[in-house]
């Protein structure tokens, strides 16, 4: 199975959010959407620098895709290295991982990851109407005086 960026993104963000990357932490980051806009994601940039740390050690496969309008995203893939690896993690790992991405009420179904309107992405599961908003664009208010980061993703063009 192939994940896009986007998505995956949400999907790490999500996991931080939820306390499970408990190392991970976000920030607002403005990303270029296929649309053409760009907008504050909150991306986790440890998360980011572990994909590439993955791919480097050849868990992880990616490949570029181009699209119609602007550009091209990334899709990465677990490499047979990386599903072989994950397959022996212990539970107490992948449980809280798994639980989070399967359906509540159909405990083997795998939510997908649903983008809408470039605004909104959502767990959804195929089977019922249950759905879960995952809340990437909502920037939260920091007390402190903070700067948001900017990182080039590969979609985004160099300045
Ligand atoms: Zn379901």
């Amino acid at each position: 199975m192939w994940f896009k960026d986007g998505p995956l993104f949400a999907a790490i963000y999500e996991l931080t959010a939820e306390g499970v990357f408990e190392t991970y932490d976000y920030a607002p980051v403005s990303i270029l959407g296929l649309d053409g806009f760009h907008r504050f994601m909150n991306i986790s940039i440890e998360g980011k620098d572990d994909l590439d740390d993955l791919r480097e050690l050849g868990l992880l496969n990616h490949m570029k895709i181009s699209t119609t309008t602007y550009g091209t995203v990334t899709a990465y893939r677990l490499s047979e290295k990386g599903m072989n690896i994950y397959a022996e993690l212990p539970r107490k790992l992948t449980e809280p991982i798994s639980k989070l991405v399967h359906c509540p009420k159909h405990k083997n179904k795998l939510m997908e990851i649903v983008c809408v309107n470039f605004e909104k992405y959502f767990l959804r599961c195929p089977s019922c109407s249950n759905e879960r908003e995952i809340p990437i664009f909502e920037i939260e208010d920091v007390s402190y005086v903070s700067q948001p980061r900017f990182i080039r993703l590969p979609y985004r063009k160099r300045r």
